[in-house]
């Protein structure tokens, strides 16, 4: 099984949940977005059609298509970040 196959039965399962869970190998207040658990993540979640909610502290992808938010950078597909803060 695929981790995007994974990702999307975990998100259908757990719904919104499934933003907390943590992928980073670092022990930081957000995943860092530069490791390759971050990055794996960040592709898993494209790969399965979902937006990423995840905050990071680097965009693991296209810094052009994270938003910069106060606490970190959040994928532009997350409906949160579209219309949180600056
Ligand atoms: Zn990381």
């Amino acid at each position: 099984m695929r981790k995007s196959d994974l990702l999307r039965d975990c998100h259908g399962a757990l719904g919104d949940l499934v933003y907390d869970t943590w992928s980073c190998y670092l022990s930081g207040p957000v995943h860092c977005g530069r490791c390759e658990s971050c990055r794996n993540r960040y592709r898993a979640f494209r790969e399965a059609g979902l937006s990423d909610c995840t905050l990071y502290a680097a965009p693991p992808g296209d810094p052009a298509d994270f938003i910069r938010t106060a606490d970190g950078y959040v994928h532009r597909s997350c409906p949160r970040a579209a219309s949180g803060g600056t």
